[in-house]
């Protein structure tokens, strides 16, 4: 074990989870087996006193398949790559799919007799400072209240200018609005390696970050990230600067096997454990420009 761990003054967790790790890669449709030991496991940290923020990517990639997308738009009639057809079908997509995913979200969760909540954000939520005010409100007016609030881009009316892009990112927000302790990004790769282990097999994997430095972000910038979700490495490494300076550790790891959830949270070491080292100076909007 990894006794450089100290999960001692965890209490406020958030979990963001990758479109990979919860659509089957065929048809884009939900994983409910991966889903389903999803909600068990953060049911689980609820029963034994933790608070838990669920951020959770898929809607687009569930859209797609569930109104059958791919056949009606990709048929060869209209040009996929076209970037504001690809923008609107996307929208379209987020739609239908963050519907479909929080019926599931909240059946399952029901099934563990947990509250759930739906929070979807957009950049101007923290960029402006009363948006930021009132949606920090909202957050911890749902964890007094023990639910789980399910997180998610705004995605149907987010556009270019206003998106964050990647969901690590937004996730690295949520843990610093709700001031959590601990932040899991759970992916399709064990964590921070030195350099893409898909493309360099001499790759070294990297246990522990005493504290996040350009280092780290250069060891990030050669990998691009699974197809289905928009978030690498690299961002990730933004994330682990927005998580850490605002006080959360954070801790990258494999969503193959949804234990490592426990197993993180029990202090075992799987995953990469990037250190918190809190910033006084820390101020979120800091980190984005004012449109
Ligand atoms: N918000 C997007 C979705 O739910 C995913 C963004 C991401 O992959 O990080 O489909």
């Amino acid at each position: 074990m990894d006794n450089r761990r100290d999960l001692s003054s965890v209490k406020r967790i958030v979990v963001k989870i990758g479109s990979s790790s919860i659509t089957h890669k065929e048809t884009g449709g939900a994983d409910l087996i991966k889903l389903e030991k999803l909600v068990r496991e953060l049911s689980d940290l609820r029963n034994r006193g933790f608070e838990v923020v669920l951020v959770s990517s898929g809607a687009i990639s569930v859209g797609i398949q569930a109104a059958n997308i791919r056949d009606i738009y990709y048929d060869g009639t209209s040009d996929p790559e076209h970037p504001d057809d690809k923008l609107r079908i996307k929208q379209a997509a987020a739609a239908i799919g963050q519907a479909r995913l929080m019926m599931i979200y909240q059946k399952l969760f029901a099934e563990y007799n947990q509250l759930t909540a739906q929070v979807l954000m957009t950049k101007r939520n923290v960029v402006n400072n009363l948006n930021r005010f009132n949606v920090t409100n909202t957050f911890d007016e749902l964890l007094k209240l023990g639910a789980i609030p399910v997180v998610n881009e705004n995605d149907s009316i987010s556009t270019y200018e206003i998106k964050f892009g990647d969901n690590d990112t937004l996730s690295a927000i949520v843990a610093s609005l709700v001031k959590a302790d601990l932040l899991i990004l759970l992916s399709d790769i064990d964590g921070l390696y030195t350099d893409d282990p898909r493309q360099n097999p001499d790759a070294e994997f990297i246990p522990y970050v005493e504290e996040m430095s350009e280092k780290f972000d250069d060891y990030a910038k050669g990998s691009t990230g699974s197809k289905v979700g928009t978030g690498g490495m690299a961002t990730k490494m933004q994330a682990a600067h927005i998580a850490t300076e605002s006080g959360a550790h954070m801790v990258i790891a494999n969503a193959k096997n949804l234990d490592v959830i426990h197993q993180i949270v029990d202090g075992e070491d799987v995953g990469t454990w990037i250190q918190s080292h809190k910033n006084p100076d820390f101020y979120l909007s800091d980190y984005f420009e004012e449109e």
